[in-house]
């Protein structure tokens, strides 16, 4: 017996890709795959992308990384471009989506706490939520998937249910609010089944964390950066946040995160209260930095909007044919679900044999997220390669009712 030498905490599948092109993917023997998944939303330009590659090579060839300890012009520039696109003003970056949540959490907590309110440590998120693997991202979830084991775990979230302003009215007119420090939201939910909240439900927060003198934060980890055809969800929705998470698309593939908050918000986050090693990092910030020079245009966000517009047409269209297996579409931009009748994952496994990536989501939803330089002819393929695998999908009977 060989004891696996990575812990086998994933189910994995059988594709091994090799090589990427633009919205391709290549196993060693030559399979080509096209990739509606783009790393869960992190290969926001598509694969070997000419000026992200061109980027990281001149910078690992002049300075990979140094401290923290020293100034970083590289980092500075990225923060000031960033903080010129958003309502930020102020930013730490980290390596992951999950170092960015908890940046997010300890900016708000120290926040209270400078501000003379240690008794608000509470923090309000929401059922389905993903927020990352670390300990603090599960204790902020009510998932006993990713919980079991692990308690106990800190108890200073609270999980109400997802897009209804009336159960967190309701929550803030009773005995806890006061502990209340600030309330934690994806706009749009993303394992938790492609779930956009309202304006209603984003605004009603806002409204409630002013009334309260709470925090509002936002983690834009999977729904940020151009992925909504706007350069962060909050511009789509026109609700504001005073704290948001970022990773995935930011380094197209680089690891890198952030917390961006205001001044206000971030007022606690001073010399010793945080740090990271590789965080914002000379190379890290090249990649991010190019990353920007691409999606931070008009014309590009434009382009992401009619794309997504025309795959959900696509697929809407596709529906009819298909209505034994795929309820409905939804989600914003490039960040669409397919709600199935049956199980997502079964199916995401069996399109994988017609050569398309796609990634299961919570509530039978298959997520699709394609890098978001595709055009029409990658539309085109995927819904013909789409349609092909529900017809044979469909045939036997057996696997539809699995
Ligand atoms: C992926 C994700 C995270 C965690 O990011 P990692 O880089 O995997 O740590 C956090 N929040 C949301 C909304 C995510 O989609």
């Amino acid at each position: 017996m060989s004891i696996n030498p990575v812990m086998p905490v994933y189910g994995r599948c059988e594709v091994a890709p090799v090589r990427g092109e633009g919205a391709y993917l290549f196993d060693a023997g030559g399979t080509r795959y096209l990739d509606f998944a783009a790393g869960i939303a992190v290969n926001a330009l598509g694969h070997s992308h000419p000026h992200l590659i061109k980027t990281i090579q001149d910078q690992a060839a002049t300075l990979m990384h140094v401290s923290n300890l020293y100034l970083i012009p590289g980092q500075t520039a990225v923060a000031e471009r960033l903080a010129a696109l958003t309502f930020a003003d102020t930013m730490f970056f980290t390596n992951s989506g999950a170092e960015a949540f908890e940046c997010a959490v300890k900016t708000a907590r120290r926040c209270q706490f400078v501000l003379g309110h240690p008794e608000k440590f509470r923090i309000v998120t929401f059922k389905n939520a993903f927020h990352g693997r670390t300990m603090t991202g599960i204790a902020a979830t009510d998932s006993d998937k990713m919980r079991g084991g692990f308690e106990p775990l800190p108890d200073w979230f609270t999980v109400l249910p997802f897009d209804d302003l009336a159960a967190v009215q309701a929550f803030m007119a009773g005995p806890l609010a006061s502990e209340v420090g600030g309330f934690m939201v994806e706009p749009i939910q993303g394992e938790g089944g492609v779930r956009p909240a309202s304006v209603e439900f984003l605004q009603g927060l806002r409204d409630l964390a002013d009334e309260h003198g709470a925090l509002l934060i936002f983690d834009e980890v999977q729904c940020g950066v151009a992925r909504t055809g706007h350069l962060f969800a909050y511009q789509y929705f026109g609700v504001t946040p005073d704290i948001m998470a970022i990773a995935k698309g930011i380094g197209g593939g680089f690891p890198v995160g952030a917390c961006l908050a205001t001044e206000y918000a971030a007022q606690g986050m001073v010399v010793g209260t945080h740090g990271s090693t590789y965080g914002g990092n000379p190379l890290a910030m090249a990649a991010c930095g190019a990353v920007l020079d691409v999606v931070a245009t008009p014309e590009f966000l434009e382009n992401v909007r009619r794309m997504g517009d025309r795959l959900r047409q696509a697929i809407e269209q596709m529906i009819p044919n298909h209505d034994d297996l795929f309820d409905s579409v939804r989600g914003v931009g490039l960040m669409l679900g397919i709600k199935l009748h049956s199980d997502s994952r079964a199916f995401v496994n069996f399109a994988r044999s017609h050569g398309i990536l796609t990634v299961a989501a919570a509530d039978n939803v298959v997520r699709v997220m394609p890098p978001l330089i595709i055009d029409e002819s990658h539309i085109r393929e995927f819904v013909e390669r789409l349609s092909a695998a529900a017809r044979a999908y469909a045939a036997p009977p057996a696997q539809v009712a699995a």
